[in-house]
């Protein structure tokens, strides 16, 4: 049986999801998540030919337990012989990894080190790891970086303005996050373009729970809204993004908040839902303007709209010309208001929007939503879980040893 498929997993620390990916084509032939897990609610969705099947995990609710019956339904659709590799997200690569890489146990304990760098998601991202391989023992691993497409940042970009000896010694710098995402959307909008993506500039705002702005020139990263953690830049569903960090002390000394509740506040409380006080939601923030007329709600709106049109705006001091804004992610690729909201603030910047066209780049479906008189701005869905699979097919394909 030829061995063609990418099995691709992205590993929280309480949830798994999983993709099973014929890397030519991105074609999907099975996904699903698993939630909750370490606990008695532990459940996992499984996708396969256009089914949903939806159970308990049984004891130990574990992330190697949700693995198994994910083998199990693959092996019962005789697929679990044809994967041919796994590939792992793994959010933080810091400055180790630019490009994926085959898991050893050095890159392991690599990515363990960088868990001080991202103490949410590197450990989760293990576990996946870890249990992968004991239930795959023979298969190659590769890990993806969040981090790695924004390495070709440069210094001015990514050094933050504190002593340097922070750089040095613990690494305190911008790396940025959701780097897979506009590394794909560029792809794609070169070739909408008919364009070399090496002579390609663009901004794209990836826009969904956590929200980041990019700027790319000659097709690499040169600047990104998020920094060291994902808690810079503009504001998101939970997260507030850029606050003056004096706000931080405020809340220690004067209101006496501990450093774990002023973390636990700038991460879950914050953005979105802290302004609306209803919901981190964008769906349901703009229905309660629209259908209510909620004055919080909108506040929401009109916030988040005006801080990622002045990050778009700020990030032509990067870039010499613009081919294309590009927008995407759960809110970019969906919401016709939030996109016409950025856009109505960059009218300096030559961008206008086409409300028709608005209207029509919803729920998957890619198009240009500008005017006649504008640059070009494009919606695109984004598919991380196609890179993944493409760059671990090609990195095992490039690797005689594995091939042997
Ligand atoms: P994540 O960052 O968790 O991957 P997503 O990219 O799925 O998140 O984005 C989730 C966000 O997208 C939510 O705020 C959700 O309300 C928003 N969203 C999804 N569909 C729509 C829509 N039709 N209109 C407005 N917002 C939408």
């Amino acid at each position: 049986m030829k061995k063609n498929l990418i099995l691709v997993l992205n590993c929280g620390s309480s949830s798994l999801k999983f993709s099973l990916i014929r890397p030519e084509n991105g074609e999907t032939l099975l996904s699903g998540l698993a939630e909750r897990l370490l606990s008695e609610q532990a459940s996992i969705k499984i996708k396969v030919r256009g089914q949903k099947n939806h159970r308990a995990l049984p004891r130990p609710f574990d992330h190697q337990t949700a693995i198994m019956t994910l083998v199990e339904t693959l092996a019962l659709q005789q697929l679990n012989l044809q994967i041919f590799a796994i590939g792992h997200r793994v959010v933080h690569g810091g400055e180790h990894y630019c490009m994926p890489t085959l898991v050893t146990e050095e890159v392991k304990n690599t990515i363990n080190n960088l868990s001080q760098l991202a103490p949410l998601h590197n450990p989760a991202n293990l576990i996946g790891i870890n249990a992968a391989e004991a239930v795959f023992n023979d298969v190659p691993q590769v890990a993806v970086f969040d981090t790695a497409f924004h390495q070709t940042m440069p210094e001015k970009a990514y050094i933050y303005g504190i002593p340097y000896s922070l750089y040095q010694e613990h690494g305190i710098r911008r790396y940025g996050f959701h780097g897979t995402s506009h590394y794909f959307v560029a792809q794609q909008a070169a070739k909408i373009l008919d364009k070399a993506i090496n002579k390609s500039n663009f901004i794209s705002a990836h826009l969904g729970n956590g929200c980041s702005v990019t700027a790319i020139k000659n097709g690499e990263s040169v600047d990104t809204s998020l920094g060291l953690t994902p808690l810079e830049g503009v504001m998101m569903g939970t997260r507030s993004g850029d606050v003056d960090p004096g706000i931080i002390f405020h809340l220690i000394n004067q209101l006496g908040y501990t450093a774990a509740q002023v973390s636990h506040l700038l991460h879950k409380e914050s953005g979105l839902l802290g302004v609306s006080g209803l919901s981190n939601d964008c769906r349901e923030i703009e229905e309660s303007w629209l259908t209510n007329k909620n004055p919080r709600a909108k506040l929401a709106l009109d916030i988040f709209c005006y801080r990622v049109a002045k990050s778009i705006a700020s990030f032509t001091a990067s870039l010499t010309s613009i081919d294309a804004l590009i927008f995407t992610g759960g809110i970019g690729e969906n919401s016709t208001l939030i996109r016409a909201g950025i856009i109505g603030q960059l009218s300096l910047l030559n961008f206008f929007v086409a409300n028709d066209k608005n209207q029509a780049c919803c729920f998957g479906k890619a198009g240009n939503i500008n005017t006649d008189i504008s640059r070009p701005i494009l919606v695109i869905p984004t598919n991380e879980e196609w890179v993944i699979a493409e760059q671990t097919s090609q990195l095992l394909s490039n690797n005689t040893s594995i091939k042997e």
